[in-house]
C-alpha cells in the first residue's frame, strides 16, 4: 500500500504525500452492464484539492466487459 501511495503524485501541484482516498456516496457508482457497478474511489491531493486519481477497487470484476477495440 505504501508503494502505491509512493507513484501518486499531484500533477497540478507536485505534492506526492498529503493525499485522502474518498470514495463516491451514494449511487454514484460505475456501471459496466446491466449487472455490475462498483463504487468510484478518488485520490484526492489535500494541498491543493485536485483529484488525483479515479479508480475502481476491484477491476478483475469487470474484466468480461472489457472492450474488444478503444474508440
Ligand atoms: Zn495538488
Amino acid at each position: 500500500m505504501e508503494m502505491e501511495l509512493l507513484r501518486c503524485k499531484c500533477q497540478f501541484c507536485g505534492n506526492s504525500h498529503n493525499f485522502v482516498e474518498a470514495v463516491q456516496e451514494g449511487y454514484a457508482r460505475v456501471s459496466y452492464s446491466a449487472f455490475g457497478s462498483q463504487p468510484l474511489y478518488h485520490l484526492i491531493c489535500l494541498d491543493c484539492g485536485s483529484v488525483v486519481r479515479s479508480y475502481i477497487k476491484k477491476p478483475e470484476k469487470a474484466q468480461k466487459h472489457k472492450l474488444s477495440e478503444c474508440y
